[in-house]
């Protein structure tokens, strides 16, 4: 960045604060970065890092994860609602082939401290309230704090964003988003370690849930479900998770084990109603942007990615000198490129999923054939763009 640095005003130190955090003050800018927390601090969510958020981890310098912290995963293990079973390598050309699953409450310190260490100010317990603009720069109202005047705010803040409200972009309609909750367990005895277990009961969908394996015998269990259809549905997250672990499927995981603390919940946005992340002087990453994959609700990596871009896109800005919403245009273009296709592709592959006979043949196509098991496994990393006619075919056919 050229002398003249901007400074950069962060509000939120999530995964997408952080890397944003971390990019910009390796390019020299001055960066404030504004947690209502203390570190650590838990944010409720499966932990599990796909291998696109491994490979943004490691852009960010924390490559090397120790294994008391992060369970290392290179495959995934699913059940059908008909009870097909497969078991699915994570390929090498999937950045390396391998994912983990890492607790939020340390995954978040490490990257906080990353950003610290890379030159950015770190003020915790700072809620920021709200923001103005004008034609100098923006003013953020941090409730028990002094103002803060920046040059360009960078909305972090997650789902639901005070950030995003200020700057009057709409909520997320119901149907463009989910709620899904989840508990930890200690004492657990996996078939499939080293897997990330996804599974579809039939008389829970359109809900589905998961398991990951956390370090020292841990597991992150959970279950999510589009805020529409859990709303009219009548049902309560909780309840669904009570019955999603006494599933013959997921009892057998569990059996043995306890489950630690509460069951948590949160709302997650769906990219496909990612559109209003740019604005004058001020930008809208991770959820609150809505950069969250439809099907499988991983947000880590778009958080993560999200921050690349945003750094590069104020980069350009400072070099225009334009901090307008134009100055700033370079981060849709960088994330319409990279997230988009993806997000309505796993909108649309999502009503796939919600239907149990359909989903069954899929997963008999995927354990007939390697050709369809490999396009499952991008799907299922997040990693898809596109289905193939012989993937449909495949599937259609039953051959
Ligand atoms: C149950 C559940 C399971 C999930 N499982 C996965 C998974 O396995 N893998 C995956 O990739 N994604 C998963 N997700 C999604 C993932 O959690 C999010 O996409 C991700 O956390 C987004 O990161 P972020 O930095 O945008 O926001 P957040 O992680 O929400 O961070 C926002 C930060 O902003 C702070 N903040 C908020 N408001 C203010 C304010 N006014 N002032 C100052 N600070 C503020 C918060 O304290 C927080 O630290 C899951 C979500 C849920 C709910």
């Amino acid at each position: 960045m050229p002398p003249s640095s901007p400074h950069v005003a962060i509000v939120g130190a999530g995964p997408a604060g952080s890397s944003a955090a971390t990019f910009l003050a390796q390019q020299g800018a001055r960066v404030t970065l504004l947690e209502r927390n203390h570190f650590p601090r838990d944010k409720t969510c499966g932990d599990g890092c796909t291998p696109r958020a491994l490979w943004m981890l490691e852009r960010l310098g924390l490559g090397a994860l120790p294994g008391t912290e992060a369970a290392m995963v290179d495959s995934v293990y699913t059940i059908s609602p008909g009870g097909v079973v497969l078991e699915i390598g994570i390929p090498a050309r999937l950045f390396g082939g391998k994912a983990c699953a890492i607790p939020r409450q340390v995954l978040d310190e490490r990257l906080v401290q990353r950003a610290v260490q890379a030159g950015a100010e770190l003020r915790e317990g700072v809620r920021v309230e709200g923001i103005e603009r004008d034609a100098s720069g923006i003013l953020l109202r941090c409730r028990d704090g002094e103002p803060l005047r920046a040059d360009v705010v960078l909305g972090c803040d997650g789902s639901p964003s005070v950030v995003r409200r200020a700057l009057g972009a709409p909520d997320f309609p119901e149907h463009e988003g989910a709620f899904a909750v989840r508990a930890y367990y200690e004492n657990v005895q996996l078939s499939h370690p080293r897997s990330m277990a996804f599974f579809w009961e039939e008389e829970l969908l359109p809900a589905y849930g998961w398991i990951f394996p956390l370090p020292g015998g841990r597991a992150n269990v959970g279950l999510g479900m589009r805020a529409d259809q859990l709303a009219a549905s009548g049902a309560k997250l909780p309840e669904l998770m009570e019955k999603f672990c006494a599933s013959p499927n997921v009892a057998r995981e569990l059996a043995g084990a306890r489950r630690l603390g509460k069951v948590k919940g949160h709302h997650l946005p769906f990219g496909s109603f990612a559109r209003h992340t740019i604005f004058d002087r001020a930008l809208l990453l991770g959820d609150a942007a809505g950069f969250v994959n439809p099907l499988t609700g991983e947000g880590i990596e778009f958080a993560l990615e999200s921050g690349a871009f945003a750094a590069e896109a104020v980069a350009e800005a400072v070099a225009s000198g334009d901090f307008s919403a134009r100055g700033l245009g370079g981060y849709g273009r960088r994330w319409e490129t990279r997230f988009r296709t993806a997000f309505h592709l796993n909108r649309r592959l999502m009503r796939a999923f919600e239907r149990p006979r359909l989903l069954d043949r899929i997963f008999r196509a995927a354990d007939r054939s390697a050709r369809v098991r490999d396009e499952l496994i991008d799907i299922l990393s997040g990693e898809a763009t596109s289905i193939s006619w012989r993937f449909l075919a495949a599937v259609v056919l039953g051959r």
